[in-house]
């Protein structure tokens, strides 16, 4: 599985231009709780996109912070809860009938889990440097830009390593995480566009013992620091898969059913 990537790495605000040639740099794992899923025998994947290649990444930093791709900035945005609410339901019927889905890894070959470990997620693989795009129009929720992951502690706090979460004008929260480098004007509050750049993919957090794979994670709007739903607590694979296909297919019901289900949130279950 070799392959080429040009890849722009964004540390804090600077910008550095790196080059990585080669196949999946896998170590030795030790031991990890995160099933190291390449081998394609554990975890089954949908090969999703392929169109261009990684190597036009090109002047992701500058452009992945505050612009929306093509859209002219909308004011349609309704103010997106971060706690937990009642429902999950959409504002108004109009941001509703607004959103449009797609599927958050942009201009990269991509294969998405079909099943997780532990808990409803998907990892997609991708090369690193791959784009991660906002999924929906929205707001930025929550921002990790540190990795404090540590194979020893393995706490589920860090797994995700650098981190991105988006409030859709759905209502529901996207999130995707070990991510290499993260926009510089990418920060909590800001409005963002279905499509728009907000990092590149990697292996930071609890991949540093996989191959580069963007976990992608669907669930409500919580209190900030709610890891343990925010990694993921509806399945996403039939809307990644949609999305990839460019059909449109709303998260909203499920999310409001599995969140309903999901009852009283005792806090972290695991990895705590
Ligand atoms: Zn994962």
């Amino acid at each position: 599985m070799a392959f080429l990537s040009a890849a722009l790495v964004v540390a804090g605000s600077g910008l550095i231009a790196l080059t990585a040639t080669g196949a999946f740099d896998r170590s030795d794992s030790k031991k990890t709780t995160e099933p190291v899923p390449a081998p394609a025998t554990s975890v089954r994947t949908k090969t999703v996109a392929v169109p261009t290649t990684p190597t036009a990444v090109p002047s992701e930093p500058a452009a992945v912070p505050t612009t929306a791709p093509s859209a002219p900035a909308t004011p349609a945005q309704p103010a997106t809860p971060q706690r937990p609410s009642r429902s999950v339901a959409p504002t108004t019927a109009a941001a509703v009938r607004a959103t449009r889905y797609v599927f958050p890894i942009g201009g990269c070959r991509a294969d998405a889990s079909q099943s997780h470990h532990d808990y409803p997620a998907s990892d997609i693989f991708a090369d690193k440097g791959c784009k991660f795009v906002s999924p929906v129009d929205g707001r930025v929720d929550e921002v990790t830009r540190v990795d404090t992951w540590n194979k020893k502690t393995n706490v589920g706090r860090d797994r995700g390593g650098l981190s991105i979460s988006v409030v859709g004008v759905d209502g529901v929260r996207y999130y995707g995480s070990h991510l290499s480098a993260i926009g510089a004007g990418i920060k909590p509050g800001l409005v963002v566009k279905a499509g728009q750049p907000l990092g590149l993919t990697g292996n930071t957090g609890s991949a540093q013992v996989t191959p580069p794979h963007l976990h992608f994670g669907i669930s409500w709007p919580t209190a900030p620091g709610h890891w343990w739903i925010r990694r993921g607590a509806v399945a996403p694979q039939s809307f990644l898969n949609a999305w990839h296909e460019g059909r449109q297919l709303s998260p909203v019901a499920l999310v409001g059913k599995v969140r309903r289900a999901y009852g009283v949130d005792r806090g972290c279950r695991d990895y705590c």
